[in-house]
């Protein structure tokens, strides 16, 4: 990933399927959103509930699924429920898909890690998490002397399974909640956190290692959430990390994003701020507005600095479909 754009604009979450994927992933889950999934797991371990009711510990880690699925809503931190489908596994009838959504561990450090599109599937006594989902995302997952590791896209060592009964690796996982930021106020890690707009720890780090801001403490904390990071994953996404096109001139393409209601205003009143991007530098224009009416004038003011910076002309200005322009 692009570490410089990340430090400014993504979330930063800590994927256990890794941030490249969300593309791929954001797709399945709109599918899931405006048309009803039909998924089809011949090859899935799964267990249906036989009337009991009771749910079993653990996940399946299974290179015949092709979906992480569970049917313990308990261990969501956030679900659609308007997501709606069905799946059939083996020969079994058809059960109901009650939505989709991300499940938080935590690691052996302390971590928080975010498992994201995983199906709700109340009629599932099991829960299943598709080694070739978790490969697609980036991780690394290789299996020797009875031994399952896998790695996130960094090969940092998340998970070691043993082989247990039947052949089958079943990992056990704490689940997380994200903290709540009312609780930290007098930390300084989090809420410089805050003031970077729910900036990842690495990235803080990453600021605070190399003197890079003025008055940013050592930073010692490791990744983790808070309810608000959860909410704005929520709500927007990053610009893509790795997107397919990449254009090599200055000012070819340049994205646009305007975010706000900020909740609290700064000093002198300005709730919204508009973020210009140059696809091929990755340089980065910010302008603080009162209204989003200013937005036009912001655009203009910055393309006349940009053009005249670089001696290129504006070709392509890409935004949202321009929904955070109107809205
Ligand atoms: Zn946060």
């Amino acid at each position: 990933m692009d570490e410089d754009a990340a430090a400014f604009v993504a979330h930063g979450f800590l994927e256990l399927d890794a941030e490249g994927s969300c593309s791929k992933a954001k797709a399945s889950t709109l599918c899931a959103k405006t048309a009803c999934l039909d998924l089809k797991e011949p090859r899935a371990r799964a267990y249906l509930d036989t009337g009991n009711g009771e749910k079993l510990d653990g996940w399946y880690l299974d290179c015949g699924a092709t979906h992480h699925v569970t049917g313990r809503r308990e261990l969501f931190t956030d679900l659609d429920t308007p997501a709606r489908g069905s799946v059939r596994f083996d020969d079994e009838p058809k059960v109901e898909i009650h939505g989709v959504g991300s499940i938080i561990f935590e690691a052996k450090n302390g971590e928080h890690r975010v498992l994201h599109n995983v199906y709700f599937i109340p009629a599932l006594r099991n829960s299943i998490m598709s080694l070739g989902q978790l490969d697609e995302g980036g991780s690394k997952v290789e299996i020797e002397h009875g031994v399952l590791r896998i790695w996130d896209r960094h090969l940092r060592l998340l998970v070691k399974v043993q082989r247990g009964a039947n052949r089958l690796y079943i990992l056990h996982l704490n689940q997380a909640k994200p903290l709540c930021l009312t609780t930290r106020k007098d930390d300084q890690a989090w809420r410089w956190h805050e003031r970077y707009g729910h900036l990842h720890f690495d990235a803080l780090r990453q600021l605070s290692k190399n003197d890079m801001v003025r008055g940013l403490p050592t930073i010692t904390h490791v990744g983790q959430l808070c309810n608000t990071c959860v909410l704005a994953k929520h709500r927007r996404a990053p610009f893509p990390a790795e997107a397919e096109y990449r254009t090599q001139e200055p000012l070819k393409l340049v994205h646009g994003d305007l975010c706000g209601l900020i909740s609290s205003a700064t000093p002198s009143g300005r709730r919204y701020f508009l973020l210009l991007v140059d696809d091929a530098t990755r340089y980065m224009w910010v302008a603080l507005l009162t209204t989003k009416d200013a937005a036009v004038n912001a655009i203009k003011h910055l393309q006349a600095v940009a053009e005249k910076g670089s001696g290129c002309n504006l070709q392509v200005l890409h935004t949202d479909n321009g929904r955070e322009f109107t809205a």
